[in-house]
């Protein structure tokens, strides 16, 4: 099959080492299979996977792939990609970011950014169209993210230049380092700050001039119409555009699963200190938005006065709230804005950083970490201050932040017996989501491809409301449709919120893809691309020794009763998560014993190759 739009038919290499730069044409039927954003970092990244990669070294390639319909200006088109092999598991990462900035390296031309080698200095790649050069950074050295990027854009020519940028973590490669842009938009998880940082790279600032390719402009606007339509008179799109994602803490603590204490409550006694309507009534001065999204979910606040007068961030999304609110025993709004924006400038990601911070405080409240292990500090449940400290010594790699700064694996290697009350999933820390009270959520987390997060699968809401008797083979399959509807959205460059949280038909995006391609394509077409890139990325992590034993949720889903709220009293039945974990790898078609998909599956799916290249690795094994 051959596109007649949608592509611009090009990835540029960088190879910072050498200093080379090269357009590389991609073949039509690459374009086609992997079909851009996820599809593109996941192939790219088994293409340049060698033997012994270091996720911190040259070799480890970070590829920026914004998608074919990203920049379109049909609703939420601002999402890009960003996959390596992730610092803080080892294994397949990837993060997706908003904003703009995917958009300009589609106007210059390009379908994506492969990047790999290590400056010799601190350095920024600057593309502007067919230009592109390697340029010294060394006056952005310790710079904060969001300052970084006010100075390139006002030195390369003002708001037409898009940049993202590593803070000081990034630098400092703390393996949960962000890539920021846009003022407030994170790829923010499995460390693709850190790769950044490794490579010398502080940041990359694009200006493009190019037109977007479109085959058949007006049937993408007769369906982009419709969805627009569709979203500016859904009745929740008030409410949506005033809190955004932190209507969902109300949420989550009235049905039961908002992480409180480090996960050991699911329900918290401060919720009303942390909701959206705290956020709205005392703090929030405009809305933001990526491109071309009429929901505009981001909350620009502000802190008037007290401790934390004149904080001001793009946020809190809900994440960010109930791991820095509940998660620490926090019921003090102008706080969560203070870490919003200190992980912002720092560079972390906020959920791994309140998630690493609830361990630290839990394990010292139990005797397991000393005063001296903790810098003298001597953190309790709401304390603010210690909060604070940590995010700075973790951003620095200095004291107990030299261990936190490794993330849950590091902070293993130092601490083996905190392993009971750390709480993620093959290195990468958990979501705001508890998966006690849901079997759904812990199957999400145990076989999600990047660790314990909630982007492929969240089915905890529908399973909560099926009731608790719901059969085992429906799980199995809610699980499973989220974990191939929610990569075709990062696959296409779209945000996938106007699906979740107003429903909109998920049929429309195949359309418009089928308008920009010129070649008719179904959801069910789709979804079958996106299934391929799901066994993909498997087959990158079991390549890198992942084997069923990983794909566990935290110990504490099935050891430590909830404590109050709800579903007080419970826990997640082992023996139930191993009969749905065998149903779920047989609807893979991957190996009950060893969960490494099967060489008909992977046949299947078109990738011979990856079969093959198995197949050799097990017969050595
Ligand atoms: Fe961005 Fe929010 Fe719109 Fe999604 S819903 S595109 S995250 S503003």
């Amino acid at each position: 099959m051959k596109p007649r739009g949608g592509y611009q038919g090009y990835v540029l290499d960088v190879d910072l080492s050498s200093g080379r730069a090269t357009r590389r044409e991609v073949p039509d039927e690459f374009a086609m299979k992997y079909i851009g954003g996820r599809g593109y970092g996941a192939r790219i990244t088994w293409d340049s996977l060698v033997p012994g990669l270091d996720p911190l070294g040259p070799q480890n390639t970070l590829t920026i792939a914004p998608g074919p319909l990203n920049g379109l200006l049909i609703p939420s088109s601002g999402k890009t990609s960003f996959h390596c092999i992730s610092p803080a598991t080892g294994i397949y990462g990837d993060s997706n970011m908003g904003g703009s900035f995917g958009a300009e390296i589609r106007l210059a031309g390009l379908d994506g950014l492969s990047i790999r080698g290590r400056a010799d200095r601190l350095s920024y790649l600057w593309i502007d169209d067919d230009l592109v050069e390697i340029r010294d950074a060394g006056h952005l050295a310790g710079c904060g993210a969001t300052q970084t990027e006010r100075t390139l854009k006002d030195d390369l020519g003002g708001e037409d230049v898009r940049v993202a940028t590593v803070g000081p973590a990034g630098e400092n490669l703390v393996v949960f380092a962000t890539i920021n842009s846009d003022w407030g938009r994170n790829a923010g998880r499995t460390g693709m700050g850190a790769v950044m940082g490794s490579k010398n790279l502080k940041a990359i600032a694009v200006r493009g001039t190019n037109d977007l390719p479109v085959y058949d402009i007006e049937a993408l606007m007769e369906v982009s119409d419709r969805a627009f339509e569709y979203l500016r008179s859904h009745t929740s799109m008030d409410i949506w555009q005033r809190q955004g994602l932190m209507t969902v803490i109300d949420y989550a603590n009235t049905v039961g699963f908002l992480p409180t204490r480090n996960f050991g409550d699911a329900f918290f006694e401060g919720a009303e200190g942390i909701n959206g309507d705290v956020m709205e009534s005392g703090y929030k001065i405009s809305d933001s938005a990526c491109l071309a999204c009429p929901m505009c979910c981001g909350n620009v606040c502000l802190v008037k006065e007290g401790r934390w007068a004149g904080t001001a961030c793009e946020g809190p999304e809900y994440e960010t709230a109930a791991m820095f609110g509940s998660n620490l025993g926090v019921d003090d709004f102008p706080f969560i804005l203070k870490a919003n924006q200190l992980c912002d400038e720092l560079g972390i990601d906020t959920i791994s950083t309140g998630n690493l911070i609830g361990v630290v405080i839990e394990a010292y409240q139990r005797g397991w970490l000393s005063p001296d292990d903790m810098d003298g500090m001597k953190p309790d449940w709401g304390d603010q201050d210690s909060a604070v400290r940590l995010m700075e010594l973790i951003a620095r790699g200095d004291g107990i932040g030299k261990y936190l700064a490794r993330g849950s694996r590091g902070l293993l290697e130092k601490w083996p017996e905190l392993a009971r009350i750390t709480v993620q999933v093959k290195g990468l820390e958990q979501s705001a989501y508890d998966s006690r009270v849901s079997l759904c959520m812990a199957l999400a987390y145990g076989t999600c491809d990047i660790g314990a997060h909630h982007t492929r699968a969240w089915p905890i809401s529908k399973e909560l409301e099926m009731g608790q008797e719901w059969g085992l083979e429906e799980k199995v399959d809610l699980v499973m449709y989220h974990q191939a509807v929610r990569p075709v959205f990062d696959m296409l460059g779209v945000c996938r919120l106007p699906w979740i949280e107003l429903s909109i038909d998920e049929n429309l995006y195949a359309e418009m893809y089928s308008a920009v391609v010129g070649i008719p394509f179904t959801l069910d077409d789709l979804l079958k691309r996106s299934k391929v890139i799901y066994d993909l990325t498997r087959a990158i992590s079991v390549k890198l020794g992942v084997r069923r034993d990983q794909d566990y949720p935290a110990p504490r889903t099935f050891k430590d009763p909830v404590q109050s709220g709800p579903f007080e009293g419970k826990t997640a039945d082992p023996e139930e998560y191993e009969a749905i974990l065998n149903m779920y790898y047989e609807r893979r078609g991957w190996d009950r014993k060893t969960g490494i998909p099967r060489r008909e599956t992977l046949i299947s799916d078109g990738l011979e190759d990856v079969a093959a290249d198995l197949e050799a690795l097990l017969e050595g094994e």
